[in-house]
């Protein structure tokens, strides 16, 4: 589950983390009075106003802006609330702003000069550690750092029994070259941090950039985050955190109806059961010159009612031109998925525009074939897996 920055930022400050203060606002009348109750409370006379959606490089997409008075305040917020914000990591039409988050500016002049840097937490799968990524290079894409300049992202492997060792973290804040107060401010960071990620069941925290003040304070200015959410059970107050408008409308749907769904690009509408299986079907689909639009795993019980909701689901995507039904009979027996699939044709009539190619395999996958072929209705059964392939090609032209 991704958060929003200021989500992010809760959670990272109920662990002790400096964060860039803000007030979140859905109009420009709740913005002026958080800008006015965020410089009561911390001084501020600038403030940024920070769009909220679930996307990265706002900054350059005009999203997150400065404001130098209440008056600016109102007009950037009523700007950036309800705009499509178009960055590099959105669709291409962008995404709705919802929310804003009013934010002290941070960037204020000094004795020396504000500095960005970079820190994630993530788990390195390979080493079976968590790891600290950081780099002197701030405020840019990382991506880009890593293909310019890899020699200055530093990785700290941390293994999940000890935690953070405070060597770890002196070390971390030596390679961001800090001395004095900033030094002791970094370690302290860097330890917080990482005891965030752990106790959240975070799956990442990616802070870009991580501000080292005009005043040697070390902060977070962004917060992206990802949840576990086969952890959520374990943090009943972050389950209401979860914001719909951010995700596919057709995967909090299928996800309602405990499909296991995932929106992709393509036009070949996919019904598999079992995790493997569906992998295997989306390559065999790009092998056949389609692309996959979805990825479905129907889980064990493929019977009328579920196939219909599948069929349904995946017809909700325009661009579907053809589906392919693969499924493994074991101990869900074939003719029973194929009663299934044929009751479920009835069922929706003429709401089915695309043709449907079943292939059906295991036990009593011959009695299936022959139930479906009798059918009549517009479906094509196929028993090998390449004969699915060549009939997707096929009914693609
Ligand atoms: P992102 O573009 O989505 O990654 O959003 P960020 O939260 O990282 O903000 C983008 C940029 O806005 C930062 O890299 C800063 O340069 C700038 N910014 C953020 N907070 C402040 C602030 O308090 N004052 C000023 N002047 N600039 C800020
Ligand atoms: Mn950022």
């Amino acid at each position: 589950m991704n958060l929003h920055e200021y989500q992010g930022k809760e959670i990272l400050s109920s662990f002790g983390v400096r964060v860039q203060r803000g007030i979140v606002a859905d109009n420009h009348k709740s913005a002026v009075d958080a800008a006015k109750q965020l410089s009561a409370e911390t001084g501020t006379g600038w403030w940024v106003i920070k769009a909220q959606i679930h996307a990265g490089g706002r900054g350059k997409g005009g999203g997150v802006k400065l404001a130098k008075n209440l008056g600016e305040v109102e007009s950037i917020s009523k700007n950036i609330i309800g705009m499509m914000l178009k960055t590099p990591q959105t669709p291409p039409q962008g995404k709705k702003v919802h929310q804003v988050l009013i934010a002290e500016d941070v960037y204020y002049p000094g004795d020396s000069e504000p500095e960005e840097f970079y820190m994630s937490v993530l788990l390195n799968r390979g080493a079976g550690k968590n790891m600290i990524m950081y780099s002197t290079e701030g405020g840019m894409d990382i991506e880009t750092v890593a293909e310019e300049t890899p020699h200055l992202i530093f990785l700290e492997e941390v293994d999940p029994a000890t935690g953070l060792l405070p060597f770890q973290a002196r070390k971390i804040a030596f390679n961001l070259g800090l001395s004095g107060k900033a030094f002791k401010e970094m370690t302290k960071f860097a330890t917080s941090l990482y005891e965030a990620y752990v106790k959240s069941d975070a799956t990442l925290f990616e802070i870009n950039p991580v501000l080292k003040t005009s005043d040697d304070k070390i902060l977070a200015v962004d917060a992206k985050v990802t949840l576990d959410n086969n952890a959520l059970f374990r943090h009943k107050d972050y389950v209401d955190l979860r914001d719909l408008r951010e995700e596919s409308p057709i995967e909090v749907e299928a996800n309602a109806a405990g499909l296991n769904y995932v929106d992709l690009d393509g036009n070949v509408g996919c019904m598999v059961n079992g995790a493997g299986l569906a992998m295997s079907t989306m390559d065999l689909i790009k092998q056949s010159g389609g692309e996959p639009a979805n990825f479905l795993d129907v889980g064990g019980t493929a019977d009328a009612e579920r196939v219909e909701t599948g069929f349904r689901i995946i017809l909700k995507d325009p661009a579907v031109k053809a589906i392919l039904v693969n499924i493994f009979g074991g101990i869900v027996r074939c003719d029973r998925v194929a009663q299934g699939i044929v009751d479920a044709y009835k069922n929706m009539g003429d709401e089915i525009k695309v043709p449907i190619i079943v292939r059906l395999q295991g036990t009593n996958a011959v009695e299936a074939k022959e139930l479906i072929d009798k059918s009549g209705l517009n479906v094509i059964s196929v028993v090998e897996f390449k004969e699915a392939a060549d009939k997707v090609q096929e009914v693609l032209g």
